[in-house]
């Protein structure tokens, strides 16, 4: 006897059915608007030089500073578990070189991020993110066309009460005055920022206006708003941005509080959120991100893109409403080693012809066979013993309405099929 228990680590989930179900739901969803708006997927791998992330998401952040999957390959190398999406495809782009394709060039990746965090409720080690981004394009339109995109996104998931908030952080030219003026204005109190505020007044003053712990909340009352120190170029866009949003009936507010936690992001930033979610309420958030290819030794090359959380949209999902998990289409029971052997042939059959079939075991009785089809939620149950055998005639029974009746062996791919259309 073993007496090691096998476990997952902390803070990593196994996704079993039927809760997969939900999962290929808002899959499926993503990768049908998606592509209506001409993003292909871009599948990067999940690990990296250390550097491609700690270049983009900048030193003085959480996610580098302490949530890193960071190990030392065979090789000597620095490698990191990807924390996020954006910084891989932005080096792949400029790695590949699909900068010399035509613009705008627009992709789109789902699949597992990685942060060392403190596992609390609704935060995975391991958690999933569906992302886009789109490079090449500076205007406005490009912004509401990715924010549009997002919200027929999560409408064909089925999400209700979500808001959305937009902002504009500013750009290289005039951030730094704002932030000039952030840390002024909090230098008076200190003390009563959380340590981590306290570090980040100088590292990174905006980060403050995020943060979620109480006295901080209170201390950036009265704070100065980045968008009253935006400089032409960026007040231009943000208010283009937000006609093209009213002009696509899309209500948004303004937030300017809402600075993002990565250091790339320029100009648009914009997150989505849930009343129905405790304090993590963001469900999506993006933002553009105009000098990162730059940064990555590419050419100058405006982009924008934002990333969902499959965990909380699934938490959302679930609690929304009863959901239709897919069930076996037909059930056969079986009696006797012959029917057994006919059962497989004609289930055989029917999966060719894009059924989903379920076989009885023929050791057990046909009571229990019934019920594991029940418990299944099999549509039919067709049953073969000997008297099916000799005639060629199967019976049939639907579990929905208890309706019953008989069809021919050989025409039972007719029979399925005209239920169903
Ligand atoms: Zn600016
Ligand atoms: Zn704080």
């Amino acid at each position: 006897m073993s007496f090691f228990q096998y476990k997952a680590l902390k803070g990593m989930q196994d996704i079993l059915p039927p809760d997969i179900y939900l999962w290929q739901k808002v899959e499926t969803a993503a990768r049908e608007v998606f592509s209506l708006y001409g993003f292909q997927e871009i599948r990067p791998p999940v690990v990296e030089s250390t550097n491609v992330f700690t270049r983009s998401i900048g030193e003085n952040t959480d996610i580098v500073e302490k949530e890193m999957y960071t190990f030392t390959d065979k090789g000597d190398r620095s490698i990191s578990l990807r924390p996020e999406g954006t910084a891989s495809v932005v080096r792949c782009y400029v790695e590949k070189n699909l900068h010399t394709l035509p613009s705008p060039q627009k992709f789109y990746y789902a699949g597992p991020m990685f942060r060392y965090e403190r596992p609390q409720s609704g935060r995975f080690r391991q958690f999933y993110q569906i992302g886009v981004e789109a490079f090449g394009d500076a205007g406005p339109r490009i912004d509401a066309e990715v924010i549009s995109m997002l919200r027929h996104c999560l409408l064909r998931i089925g999400l209700k009460d979500i808001t959305f908030n937009v902002n504009s952080i500013g750009c290289p030219e005039c951030r730094p005055a704002y932030r000039e003026k952030l840390t002024e204005f909090f230098a008076g109190g200190l003390d009563s920022l959380c340590p981590d505020c306290n570090r980040r007044q100088h590292t990174n003053p905006l980060r403050i206006l995020d943060c979620k712990v109480d006295r901080c909340v209170d201390m950036r009352k009265g704070a100065p708003r980045v968008t009253d120190y935006l400089c032409n170029g960026c007040r231009t866009h943000f208010n283009g941005l937000l006609s093209f949003l009213e002009l696509l009936g899309i209500s948004c507010t303004v937030n300017p509080d809402m600075v993002r936690g990565l250091d790339y992001y320029t100009r648009t930033t914009f997150e989505v959120t849930s009343e129905n979610l405790g304090a993590q309420n963001a469900v999506a958030a993006g933002g553009r991100y105009d000098r990162l290819v730059d940064e990555f030794g590419g050419p100058e090359t405006p982009a924008i893109g934002f990333a969902m959380g499959m965990e909380r949209i699934i938490e959302l999902l679930r609690n929304s409403a009863s959901h239709d998990f897919p069930a076996p289409d037909v059930f056969i029971a079986v009696i006797g080693d012959l029917a057994a052997r006919e059962g497989l042939v004609i289930a055989d059959r029917l999966r060719g012809k894009g059924f989903w079939v379920e076989l009885g075991d023929v050791g057990n009785s046909l009571k229990s066979q019934m019920r594991r089809a029940d418990r299944l939620s099999s549509k039919y149950v067709f049953i073969i013993g000997d008297d099916e055998l000799n005639s060629g005639r199967l019976k049939w029974k639907k579990l929905s309405d208890s309706s019953q009746g008989e069809v021919s062996m050989f025409e039972i791919t007719d029979f399925l099929l005209k239920q169903s259309s």
